[in-house]
């Protein structure tokens, strides 16, 4: 049977404004970067993204290089898209990325027009649409002019080829630099994806500042520390999660795993649980609390994390004790 969206859809998700820009974000988004590759269940990642849409999440994350293979969470996404998800495309907002190795050669990585452009035509190809609705730079380039690579993002959205362009994963510094040449270009920066969790604070190191001061959006990966700080690992490590399943493309090790990390990680369940929250909802919460932050970006491996993770909006509030707990907790 067709897919029909819950019409309770918007009655739960929180949406927040994307910096000082016009568009508004849900609390979550849901990441594609595992899960929806070529070898994983299709029946699976359609569920998947239905119960999320169900909830309220409107934003779906990409990038080229997502799968495995590359290419391959862009092409089921784009199958899902058009099975289900046509009738709803100006309800969503998707993102997709370049700035990883996506093919050989001296093009087909980090930050020139030739890259970027090239690899927005592929990422369109891949899941059928006419535009994206952001288009990032995944990672600075240390050789490529600033100047170039947001040249480019300015002349993809001239193009029309994505209506918003952001960064991820640049420092404070390069930062404000893009931001100030997509200002001079007349394309203001919508929003950066930077790595931020309970276990990695760098963001708060002058990047959540800057973002703030310039009017930018922030949405966070990896909030759940790719599982980690999730109830998966608090008991050994299951067949079927990430660290079990040898991925690659930068899935979580079972070797990071170690008896001290989940001695901590039950500390901070047992403090989740005081809250009556799972730990997922807890080390969600705990980005959201931030109202420097637009949005998190989730990775769900099953319809069922989607939903308790969209529990965490019952309550992000912390008390100043429980945040000295959690911060005695991490060291
Ligand atoms: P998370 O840190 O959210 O980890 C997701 C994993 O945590 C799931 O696959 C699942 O593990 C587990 N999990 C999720 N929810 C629950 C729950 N409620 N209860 C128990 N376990 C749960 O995300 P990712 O690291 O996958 O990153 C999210 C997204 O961020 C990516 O898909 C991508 O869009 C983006 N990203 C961007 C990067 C960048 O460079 N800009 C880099 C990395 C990610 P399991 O699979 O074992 O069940």
């Amino acid at each position: 049977m067709a897919y029909q969206p819950s019409p309770g859809r918007y009655s739960f998700m929180e949406y927040r404004r994307c910096g000082n820009s016009g568009l508004k974000l849900p609390a979550l988004s849901l990441g594609l970067w595992h899960n929806f590759g070529r070898q994983d269940d299709y029946e699976r990642c359609k569920s998947i993204l239905h119960t999320a849409f169900d909830c309220g999440i409107t934003h779906v994350d990409l990038a080229n290089n997502y799968g495995p293979p590359a290419g391959s969470a862009e092409e089921t996404f784009g199958k899902i898209l058009k099975d289900d998800f046509k009738a709803y495309r100006d309800e969503m907002i998707i993102s997709t990325k370049a700035g990883w190795p996506m093919w050989p050669g001296p093009y087909g990585d980090f930050g020139s027009k030739k890259y970027l452009m090239a690899s927005l035509d592929q990422s369109l190809k891949r899941t059928g649409l006419n535009y994206f609705d952001i288009f990032y730079h995944h990672r600075p380039d240390p050789e490529t002019p600033i100047e170039e690579t947001m040249a480019t993002l300015h002349q993809i959205v001239q193009q029309g080829k994505a209506l918003y362009v952001g960064i991820s994963s640049y420092s404070p510094e390069q930062t404000k630099e893009a931001i100030k040449v997509l200002n001079y270009l007349g394309t203001p920066m919508l929003i950066h994806q930077p790595k931020f969790s309970m276990l990695v604070r760098d963001a708060e190191k002058g990047l959540l500042d800057t973002l703030d001061k310039s009017g930018v959006g922030c949405i966070t990966f990896s909030s759940l520390a790719q599982g980690i700080l999730t109830d998966r690992y608090l008991n050994g490590i299951p067949e079927d999660s990430r660290a079990a399943s040898r991925r690659g493309n930068g899935a979580l090790d079972a070797n990071v795993i170690t008896e001290e990390l989940i001695g901590r990680i039950q500390q901070l369940n047992g403090l989740a649980e005081g809250r009556g929250q799972t730990l997922a909802q807890m080390a969600l919460a705990w980005v959201l609390k931030d109202k420097r932050i637009t949005s998190v970006i989730i990775g769900a491996s099953k319809p069922e994390q989607v939903l308790d993770s969209a529990q965490c909006l019952r309550n992000y509030n912390f008390s100043e004790d429980e945040l000295r707990q959690i911060d005695a907790i991490l060291g």
